[in-house]
């Protein structure tokens, strides 16, 4: 790859600025001179269409959903409407300092305020928090909230049960909280079963981790029989809202007996995330756990916004300053230009596509493990593939090759060969056609032709990379790169 210096020559720049008459000031007058730059900076010497193009081209080499289809699943990589940078690049936002005393910064705080208040409402909770960086970090906050709430109630018990289809950030979510995270199997259909969940549950579980829909894309059907269940033995019930992209105006997860859950705002509200952007993961609760929740807390009082850090059974500040503020922005103009009518079409569409493109892969080599009606998402199996010598991972890049990002692979991980496909409400018809038509091609050439899905991917800027070197050997500084 050719970086910014490598197009650096003596001399050229961007634009020219008219020589200055002013005289330059004595070195001698700062008596810290020590800290005075000795040598050039060293900044690239580029003109302005060289600058452009560069980033242009970098801009085109990696996947992203300006440019196509991204069916993720879990992650919910539905296209982020360009309105929502508007707002959030607006300078009154973008000028604010974080130690700006709060009479001057009343507007962040009401969307601050607002924005907790909607997510509260959507959620079917009584207050919520937006300091979390990202939904592994809400899932850190909602436990320690729990964690601290059941200390106070003089009983602290040793664990939390996940479901064996968990994502992974649970179970290292709940070690980093200090307690020690329990599998559960799933029953033949995908779902956590009462009569499995009773043989786990005792004095000792601290609480129950759900993710619903779960990560196959089923909807736990017996989750007001678990709650139940769950606050009979004084425990908590956590819901991971990764996937609220299937509930939106739906359903509330308050209303089916979740105490605590955290929201994706980087997911479900259409904020850039991955390489594009940071996140978000608020984190709502019952009112029982409200006293818990990070402070400071944005209050209205007096016709004032206020941060609130009088909160003496708080678990105190879990990130520095407020959040991430102009993530918050996207997700308020993102839910404000949606409205209550709005919310429930997402979720409408993002069911209706899921289920649109699995009935389009219905009888071809595909195998789908748990069959059923999936929500916003459903999972595929290639391992029918595999007698032919062509396993996920060789789909996958092919798949790349098609233009198309490809789907999460090998998780859930009780799905072996797992294809796990999230297509969002955002793609049309004919996208959706597009991608399984390009699915049902390469079962075909995997029959008759594995070599290319074992050399694939061959039109992306760089080929099959090597997973594990890069793991075992990151190179992070340009300066390092051969
Ligand atoms: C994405 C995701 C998470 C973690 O969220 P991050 O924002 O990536 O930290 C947790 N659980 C599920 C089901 C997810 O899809």
């Amino acid at each position: 790859m050719i970086l910014l210096r490598d197009l650096s020559r003596p001399g050229k720049r961007g634009f020219r600025v008219p020589f200055s008459d002013v005289p330059k000031p004595s070195v001698d007058k700062y008596p810290e001179e020590h800290l005075l730059r000795k040598g050039k900076i060293g900044l690239p010497e580029v003109t302005e269409p060289e600058v452009m193009r560069h980033f242009v081209n970098i801009s085109t080499m990696n996947h992203h959903l300006d440019k196509g289809f991204y069916p993720l699943g879990s992650c919910t990589m539905k296209y982020n409407p360009k309105i929502n940078d508007v707002t959030a690049s607006m300078p009154g936002f973008t000028e604010l300092h974080p130690l700006m005393p709060d009479n001057l910064v009343q507007g962040a705080l009401e969307i601050y305020f607002e924005l907790a208040e909607f997510l509260s409402d959507i959620a079917g909770m009584h207050s919520t928090t937006i300091q979390p960086a990202a939904g592994a970090h809400g899932e850190f906050t909602g436990l320690l909230v729990v964690r601290e709430y059941l200390k106070d109630q003089g009983n602290m018990r040793k664990k939390v049960l996940i479901p064996d289809s968990a994502h992974g950030t649970n179970p290292a979510s709940i070690v980093f909280a200090g307690w020690e995270p329990v599998g559960v199997p799933s029953d033949e259909r995908g779902m956590v079963s009462p009569d499995v969940l009773k043989e786990y549950l005792d004095e000792d579980v601290a609480m129950v981790m759900l993710t619903n829909p779960s990560t196959l894309g089923i909807f736990e059907e017996h989750i007001i029989e678990i709650a139940d269940m769950v606050h009979a033995v004084g425990a908590q019930l956590y819901m991971d809202g990764a996937n609220m992209n299937a509930l939106l105006g739906r359903v509330r997860p308050g209303d089916i007996g979740f105490d605590v859950m955290h929201y994706n705002l980087h997911k479900t509200f259409s904020t850039p995330h991955g390489g594009g952007g940071p996140g978000s993961g608020p984190v709502a609760v019952k009112e029982h756990l409200a006293p818990y929740l990070p402070t400071p807390v944005v209050d209205y009082r007096d016709d004032k916004f206020i941060l609130d850090f009088d909160r003496p059974l708080s678990i105190g500040r879990v990130q520095a300053f407020w959040g991430a503020f102009t993530v918050a922005v996207r997700a308020y103009t993102y839910i404000m230009m949606h409205g209550a009518e709005g919310l429930k079409r997402i979720s409408e569409g993002a069911v209706t596509n899921a289920n649109y493109l699995k009935h389009l892969m219905d009888n071809t080599p595909f195998k789908v493990k748990y069959d059923h009606t999936p929500m916003h998402e459903f999972v595929l199996s290639g391992s029918p593939f595999k007698d032919y010598g062509v396993k996920t991972v060789d789909i996958a890049k092919r798949i790349l090759d098609y233009g198309f990002h490809a789907p999460t692979v090998y998780f859930p991980l009780i799905v072996s060969e797992a294809l796990m496909i999230e297509p969002t409400e955002t793609e049309s018809k004919e996208t959706l056609e597009c991608f399984a038509e390009t699915l049902k091609k390469i079962a075909e050439e995997a029959k008759e032709n594995p070599e290319i899905l074992h050399e694939a991917p061959k039109t992306t800027p760089v080929r099959r990379l090597d997973d594990v070197l890069a793991i075992k050997n990151p190179i992070l500084r340009w300066q390092d790169m051969e």
